[in-house]
């Protein structure tokens, strides 16, 4: 289970957002997005020749105004370089080659890492001669693009996709469950994994995974045999700016793309932070299962409501998906730890089950018969069979006559009933309606 991410790095004003935007949207007409969640302003997903990846505009998550400095760019280029695989280096033929860019162009050299330079704006055959200047910049060939029309953008994508790893056989059969422990800083993330696996860390092996910055260790805890996924951004604590809690979020991407299940620690003293529910979204829009561990529990003073009142703010802050468990632990007393672990696992299961046809199809056609999706402009749709299609995270097709006047909430209605009816706690579903 591979990640494959490209980030987008260049100076203010060059077209990143207008890049990121384009790659974006041919992809957003092929697939739905995950309902109640929004988009990201600077990521998401995107596919070229049928490869899927993540795009992350790094700049977004920068100061971006015209006088940045120097050190903000630097910031924004070397987390590029942590957490992708590919990055697109954006340049403007309207400028030329300037300070800053030869600035990242040397840390771009030395780091290795592949670089697709993209020179933008180049929006007719004249600037294509002006473009010719940026092969000073050291990087190799550049690929001439309007990020305004999308004219190059296809050659540029063709290079790119060629560049990001290949998703390897073996990583792809590992059975075993990915878990992952994502969150702010500090909310006690070493301190949970510390306490689950133990000081001296029953490793079985060390198996380094398809890029070199995730590390995947195997363990064997409480009777259960589990994989959890590591990545650069999580060891190298408190070097990069940790301090601004954006980072957090983009830091897990790799993380969260490369896990079953998610543990998300929350810190009980701060209560539901902004930055946590962007997480929690990113764990959603990448369907993977979550469990909310809320940390630091002995630090509480608690009355017989406490973890209610905790509960419900949790829900009301992640609805509309709430079917998620919710454990009150401590990192530091190790309580409920092993309990963590075995809701993940549980949710692990959920999200690996199969229905059967046949009891699917008599819950949801009974669901249906009792309250049928509402009649759009005199016409009745009718929803006539469904199945569980093949897929890591449980996605269900329903066969109608008239797939698109069917609306959100109707859809809401569907999930609630197939959550009612099987255990999907803590796993995200996707629900397609089809033409039949
Ligand atoms: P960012 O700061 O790097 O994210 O840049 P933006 O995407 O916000 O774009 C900065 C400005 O450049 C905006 O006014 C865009 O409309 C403009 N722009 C972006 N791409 C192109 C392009 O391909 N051609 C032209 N002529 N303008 C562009
Ligand atoms: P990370 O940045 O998310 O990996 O957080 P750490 O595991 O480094 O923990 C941050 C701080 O919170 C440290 O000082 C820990 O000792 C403290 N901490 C972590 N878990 C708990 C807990 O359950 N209870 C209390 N009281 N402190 C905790």
């Amino acid at each position: 289970m591979s990640s494959k991410i490209a980030a987008i790095v260049g100076r203010p004003n060059v077209g990143k957002s207008t890049l990121f935007n384009r790659l974006i949207e041919q992809r957003k007409a092929i697939v739905d997005e995950t309902a109640g969640v929004t988009r990201d302003r600077n990521y998401g997903k995107s596919q070229w020749n049928g490869v899927e990846f993540s795009v992350i505009d790094t700049g977004g998550y920068v100061v971006n105004s015209d006088d940045v400095f120097e050190a903000e760019i630097n910031k924004q280029v070397h987390l590029a370089i942590d957490e992708a695989d590919v990055i697109m280096f954006v340049v403007d033929v309207e400028s030329g080659i300037t300070d800053l860019d030869d600035a990242v162009a040397n840390i771009l050299r030395r780091s290795k890492k592949e670089v697709v330079l993209v020179v933008n704006k180049v929006d007719n055959n004249q600037r294509i001669l002006d473009a010719q200047e940026f092969y000073g910049l050291g990087l190799g060939e550049i690929f001439c693009i309007s990020s305004m029309t999308g004219s190059g953008t296809g050659d540029m994508l063709d290079v790119l996709v060629d560049k990001l790893p290949k998703t390897s056989d073996a990583d792809e059969e590992h059975e075993l469950p990915h878990l992952s422990v994502v969150g702010r800083p500090n909310v006690g993330k070493s301190s949970f994994i510390n306490a689950l696996t133990g000081e001296n860390r029953n490793i079985v092996t060390d198996v380094a995974g398809t890029t070199r910055d995730s590390i995947h260790t195997r363990y064997n805890k409480f009777g259960h045999d589990f994989m959890i996924v590591d990545t650069a951004g999580l060891r190298k604590k408190g070097k990069v700016n940790e301090d601004l809690e954006f980072y957090s979020v983009l830091r897990s991407v790799r993380t969260i793309e490369s896990s079953d299940v998610c543990l998300l620690i929350l810190d009980a003293t701060r209560g539901v932070e902004a930055q946590d529910v962007n997480i929690f979204n990113l764990i959603v829009r990448n369907k993977k299962g979550v469990v909310v561990l809320v940390n630091k529990w002995d630090l509480i003073e608690k009355d017989t409501h406490s973890t209610k009142k905790f509960a419900e703010q949790i829900q009301e802050r992640f609805a509309p998906f709430t079917d998620v468990p919710i454990i009150f632990i401590s990192a530091l007393t190790k309580q409920r730890v092993h309990k963590a672990l075995e809701t993940a696992m549980e949710v692990y299961e959920n999200r690996k089950q199969r229905i059967k046809t046949s009891e699917l199809n008599e819950v949801l056609l009974g669901a249906v018969e009792n309250y049928g999706p509402p009649a759009v402009k005199g016409k009745f749709v009718k929803i006539k069979y469904c199945t569980q299609l093949p897929s890591p995270t449980p996605t269900f097709a329903l066969f109608a006559n008239l797939p698109q006047y069917i609306r959100e909430p109707y859809k809401r209605y569907i999930e609630n009933q197939l959550r009612d009816n099987f255990n999907f706690t803590g796993v995200p579903i996707q629900i397609f309606f089809r033409q039949k």
